[in-house]
């Protein structure tokens, strides 16, 4: 499958929709879900054209994926969440229903998350 360059969060990297710019560096931008599921619900995403993590974590250069990664890790600490804790989700494919084809990770926080799935076996 080829990268969409019309996906929304290509948009925002593009300037063409815009967001609420919390943090942004060489490798990634992070901004607020506009659905949020919780008090601190951000998303992380690379700069560079990756469809989902799988495409990312398989293709991405080695300094890029410390580069995202660490960003992620400072956002989170910037959101204040570091010692309460957070939850990580990459969405990746459709049993996982990602709806946007570029890579995001999304940092969930700010109350008791539960238990992972709505669903569970
Ligand atoms: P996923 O289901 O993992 O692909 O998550 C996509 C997320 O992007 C959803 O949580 C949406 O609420 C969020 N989203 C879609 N459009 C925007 C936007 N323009 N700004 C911020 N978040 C968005």
């Amino acid at each position: 499958m080829a990268y969409d360059d019309n996906n929304v969060f290509a948009k925002i990297l593009r300037g063409e929709i815009p967001c609420t710019r919390l943090y942004e560096d060489d490798f990634a931008l992070a901004f607020p879900d506009i659905r949020p599921q919780a008090p601190v619900h951000i998303l992380v995403i690379p700069k560079a054209p990756y469809i989902c993590a799988a495409d990312f974590n398989a293709n991405a250069p080695a300094g890029e994926i410390a580069g995202f990664y660490r960003a992620v890790a400072k956002v989170a600490k910037d959101a204040g969440v570091e010692e309460s804790g957070y939850r990580l989700i990459a969405n990746v494919g459709p049993d996982s229903h990602q709806e946007v084809p570029h890579f995001h990770v999304h940092i969930l926080a700010g109350r008791k998350l539960g238990t992972m799935l709505v669903n569970p076996l």
